[in-house]
């Protein structure tokens, strides 16, 4: 087998995600940049390509069926497997703070559809491309927000309705995956990269991305007898 190992990162053209696919295109990772926009994704790929980085597009919008489909189909033409697949592609609500009694169900849909359906799509479409690989690593990226113990426990902010149940039903079912998962060589876990200053929280954060994304690297190229079915912070474990 080849040392060669291809990643794919799921909104990679900006933020978080981004330095994520820097970090492990400078670890050596030959890294498909997931992104819905034609002219971002172009941008994202040459950039990281002056900084060294041996990157291609993948057009990806983690919404759509059919683009999934075909960003699997494009993975395994190029590639014939998958090593590494962070899903770090997330949205908030279009309303902020997205406070339970105003959410609508359309927002809390729209919400879901791309932070945990989204992550469901993409994970099932590469899985046959990660089962070929010699040591297949998933990264769901979640959030502190999501941890129920936390969210009792600390003041997090304005309650919400929309993106903080969504990362803790990301959390719910990576747990699933795992479980599922648990006889074979793939090992999954979740992220939570902080507070981060992207276009997200309107560069509220108060880390950077290249911190931000130092987790999702370390998850994404565990030794064998790392840890799988866990959730972690630069810290170490997060609380469910
Ligand atoms: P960001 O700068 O807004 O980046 C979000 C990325 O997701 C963008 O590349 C965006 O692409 C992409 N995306 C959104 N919907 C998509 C779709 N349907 N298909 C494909 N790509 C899509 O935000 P970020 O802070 O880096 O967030 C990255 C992840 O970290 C998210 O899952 C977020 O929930 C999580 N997170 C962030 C923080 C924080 O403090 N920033 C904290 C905890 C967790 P476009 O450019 O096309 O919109």
């Amino acid at each position: 087998m080849s040392d060669t190992t291809y990643a794919l990162v799921t909104g990679a053209n900006k933020g978080i995600g981004f330095e994520i696919a820097a970090g492990l295109g400078a670890l050596g990772h030959i890294v498909g940049v997931g992104a819905r926009n034609d002219q971002r994704r172009e941008d994202a790929v040459a950039k990281l390509r002056a900084a060294g980085v041996d990157a291609f597009g993948v057009p990806l919008d983690v919404t759509d069926d059919a683009s999934v489909t075909a960003a699997a189909a494009l993975i395994e033409g190029r590639a014939g497997r998958l090593d590494v697949l962070v899903n770090n592609a997330g949205v908030i609500a279009g309303i902020w703070p997205d406070s339970p009694t105003a959410v609508t169900p359309a927002i809390l849909q729209s919400v879901i559809d791309t932070n945990v359906l989204g992550v469901v799509r993409v994970t099932n479409a590469m899985l046959p491309l990660l089962r070929r690989s010699a040591h297949p690593r998933i990264v769901n990226q979640s959030s502190h927000l999501g941890s129920l113990t936390l969210t009792v426990q600390q003041d997090f902010g304005p309650a919400s309705g929309a993106y903080t149940p969504s990362k803790t039903f990301l959390n719910a079912l990576t747990v699933q995956y795992a479980k599922e998962l648990n006889d074979t060589n793939i090992k999954i876990n979740i992220s939570c990269p902080g507070y981060v200053a992207t276009d997200l929280n309107g560069f509220q954060g108060t880390s950077t991305p290249t911190d931000g994304a130092q987790i999702a690297i370390k998850l994404a190229t565990l030794p064998d007898d790392g840890p799988t079915g866990g959730m972690f912070d630069a810290d170490g474990i997060v609380p469910w």
